[in-house]
């Protein structure tokens, strides 16, 4: 058909700018074939903004140019922003692709995720016949080591970890070649000039790596964002002897497969979850653990014990790739850290932390630069959800269509820490943290904001932080000079971040149930109905208060929580108050007195109190695992509620308590554990549905968002959604940023913005 149409032959020649990830993806040489392939002259090239392009033919030609650039760009790329304008045709005679320009100034081009190992590298990796045939650190274009190797920016070879090795002839050789798939590849090496694998003085270190796995033994590997430990998965002396060495009770152990078929042996894998796990991103994937006879044998107990879920992934780096396929069965690929601390990513710390844990060490020479944790995902109703939100994420921006009329940092909360650096329309949030209880966590937190800065050019004018004063994070903002501060509420950021998250202003009715954030009035709130926008909130209702007997001693012996809950109430025959008979009398007498038992509104609270009664544990030994062992507990096939009062109001109460007795009732009546587990968990949710109507009789809002930790329990998250939605609600999740508190510091971002922004606030 197209010779039927003459050509439009008048020549034009047009500049385009590209904005967004468009740097380290391939995106040149994709313009440069694209452009070639049309019959097109000009040119590309990357500068501190991103790509320019100029290019130059018939008019016809080049609209069909701009259509494709948009369509059919590398995999990789994210376009954020596309300009063109028309300029003088010159009468060039080629296409050239312009030098990097490494100048300082204005650093607005993306840094782009570290991205798992290509099918075209995978492909070469396993080809006897391709000079990276079994090379540890293959990449391209298309993949490999980007954020955790940056050291500054532009994004070029000098300023990351590979600065170190110098590219061998043929290596230059493809780098400097525009049709080639490592055109300006920053990290591509090969056998003859890239890094090393070693083990001890092992002549073939992955031979020998997958004959210490297979002995039972725990190999420290490192990785791409930090050490990892790993064990035999199948093997149950080297799962049981890693938890002991690393001091980890319960806390389930993430496994990595070699494929998706391996993983779908361990697991029930639905196409959303197959999806994540096969991504670029490549997280740690919770998924249904199989049951029956024969698969589930194919895993140590000791591997996620008493668990349904299962947390999978599959390699993200061609070593990955080579250890699994050595070992040739799944193994436990942990964090390499002593019990909570950060996760290991030097090399002379590693030797000395890791010493205790792991009885050899697979370690190469490429430094790793920012500490980088596997990321942790989910699917929902078909639909993605990340619960840890690092490696293979960040640094990509969140977009903020209302933008930062300042430059923000956003400090976040304590436990499971992000922070936050936000300008123009983009949010930068960081990299998990982790709990900033310890100095060498603080130290991340510290040196990973200056990192952003320089990174991403954020200066910021404008600091955000928690309302609690002893949070470090807060003393950390508090303690910067010339900058704006701006306190928000834990709860509001809550909302606020699932808001950001669904590219929404609201106001809408806020549901944020979690464990611990710091109220307005000074009392510990967690189980809130706020009607909330982005710049303020009012707070219309909450579960009502009770004491925690003991302060954070409640939080580590759910029991104590029990006893506040049903006070004199409890029957000196029930099991919880037996187990504890020493010291009952006295904790509830504590929480009577209110001496050092502060008021909670707390939700993590009420499920730690329904638990210890249920017998599920008294004592955690990570944080929320009462709640997570609670809905393990529960029947599935059960759709029972217990009810719960509301005491009207401003602020109105919603009587958790009811929930307990519920459960004492059908104690009493001897039905069994798991059927009252699950009639909890639908009275949490009739509860929300019950604090939802309030809140929409008296705002007049019809969209809920869902919002805090306990919201990472499926079978409530479920339940809550259907009644919400069965009621004419709108229902927002989060998707992008976890809904607990690494997802604090955006939230905390956009209130701060939200404030910011000049005319009346929302
Ligand atoms: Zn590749
Ligand atoms: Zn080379
Ligand atoms: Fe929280």
């Amino acid at each position: 058909m197209r010779e039927a149409v003459p050509p439009v032959t008048q020549l034009v020649r047009t500049a385009i700018r590209v904005e967004g990830v468009v740097q380290g993806v391939g995106f040149r040489p994709f313009v440069y074939t694209l452009a070639t392939g049309l019959g097109l002259t000009g040119l590309v090239g990357n500068d501190l903004d991103g790509v320019f392009v100029e290019v130059e033919g018939p008019a016809s030609t080049v609209s069909d140019f701009l259509l494709r650039l948009e369509r059919d760009a590398p995999p990789l790329a994210r376009i954020e922003r596309l300009t063109t304008r028309a300029v003088t045709p010159q009468r060039s005679a080629s296409f050239a692709i312009a030098a990097s320009e490494l100048a300082s100034g204005l650093r607005r081009t993306l840094v782009s995720a570290d991205i798992a190992t290509c099918p075209d590298c995978l492909r070469e990796l396993c080809d006897p016949a391709d000079r990276r045939f079994r090379y540890p650190f293959i990449n391209c274009t298309n993949c490999g080591p980007r954020f955790t190797i940056v050291r500054d920016v532009p994004y070029d070879r000098p300023l990351t970890t590979m600065a170190a090795f110098a590219m061998c002839e043929r290596c230059a050789a493809e780098y400097h070649d525009p049709a080639d798939r490592r055109f300006h590849a920053q990290p591509a090496c090969c056998p003859a000039c890239g890094p090393r694998l070693a083990l001890d003085d092992a002549e073939d270190p992955l031979a020998a790596a997958a004959e210490l796995l297979r002995q039972g033994q725990i190999l420290a590997v490192k990785g791409l964002g930090g050490y990892h430990l790993a064990a035999d998965a199948a093997c149950e002396q080297a799962v049981a002897r890693l938890r002991a060495r690393k001091h980890r009770e319960d806390k389930p152990f993430a496994v990595m497969a070699a494929d998706l078929a391996s993983a779908r042996r361990l697991a029930e894998v639905d196409l959303a979850a197959a999806g994540l796990l096969t991504s670029s991103a490549r997280p740690i994937v919770l998924v249904p653990r199989r049951t029956g006879p024969g698969p589930e044998a194919a895993l140590a107990a000791a591997t996620a014990p008493g668990n349904r879920q299962l947390g999978i992934m599959l390699p993200y780096t061609p070593l990955h790739h080579l250890l699994l396929a050595a070992v040739t069965r799944p193994i436990v690929l942990t964090s390499g850290n002593v019990s909570d601390e950060p996760i290991v990513y030097r090399d002379d710390e590693a030797r000395e932390r890791l010493a205790g844990i792991a009885d050899a060490f697979l370690v190469h020479d490429r430094a790793i630069h920012v500490r980088t944790d596997d990321s942790v995902a989910r699917a929902f109703r078909g639909r993605p959800m990340l619960l840890r939100r690092s490696r293979g994420y960040v640094p990509e921006p969140i977009t903020i269509r209302s933008g930062f009329p300042r430059p923000v940092l956003a400090c976040g909360a304590e436990l499971k820490n992000t922070f936050c650096l936000a300008r123009d329309r983009r949010a930068f949030v960081s990299h998990h943290i982790g709990d900033l209880e310890n100095a060498e966590t603080l130290r991340s937190f510290t040196e990973g904001i200056e990192h952003f800065r320089r990174l991403f050019d954020v200066d910021p004018r404008v600091v955000a932080h928690d309302l609690h004063p002893e949070y470090l994070s807060t003393k950390y903002a508090v303690e910067l000079d010339g900058v704006d501060l701006q306190g928000v509420q834990h709860h509001h950021a809550h909302i606020a971040s699932c808001l950001a998250d669904n590219g929404e202003d609201g106001p809408v009715i806020g549901v944020a149930f979690d464990g611990t954030g710091y109220g307005t009035d000074g009392t510990i709130w967690g189980g809130e109905f706020l009607a909330a926008g982005l710049a303020s909130f009012e707070r219309g209702g909450h579960l009502a208060p009770v004491p925690m007997p003991g302060g954070a001693a409640a939080v580590r012996q759910p029991w104590r929580m029990t006893a506040a809950y049903l006070d004199a109430e409890a029957p000196e025959r029930l099991d919880v108050v037996r187990r504890n008979q020493d010291r009952w009398a006295a904790v509830t007498a504590m929480a009577r007195r209110g001496v050092n038992a502060p008021l909670t509104s707390s939700a993590g609270r009420l499920f730690d109190a329904a638990a210890a009664l249920l017998g599920v544990r008294d004592t955690i030994n990570y944080e929320g695992q009462a709640a997570v062992e609670l809905e393990q507990l529960a029947d599935p096939g059960e759709a029972g509620a217990y009810p719960a009062g509301l005491e009207a109001g401003h602020p109105f109460r919603l009587r958790g308590a009811d929930l307990l007795h519920g459960i004492l009732e059908d104690l009493t009546a001897r039905v069994s554990a798991p059927v009252i587990a699950a009639r909890f968990h639908h009275g949490v949710a009739a509860l929300i549905e019950t604090g939802c109507v309030a809140m929409r009789d008296r705002y007049g809002l019809g969209t809920v968002a869902l919002s805090g930790g306990v919201f990472q329990n499926l079978l409530l998250l479920d339940a809550a959604v259907s009644r919400l939605q069965a009621r004419g609600f709108r229902v927002l999740l989060h998707a992008r940023v976890p809904c607990n508190d690494g997802g604090i510091s955006l939230g905390q971002a956009v209130a701060a913005a939200a404030r910011d922004r000049p005319g009346p606030p929302s």
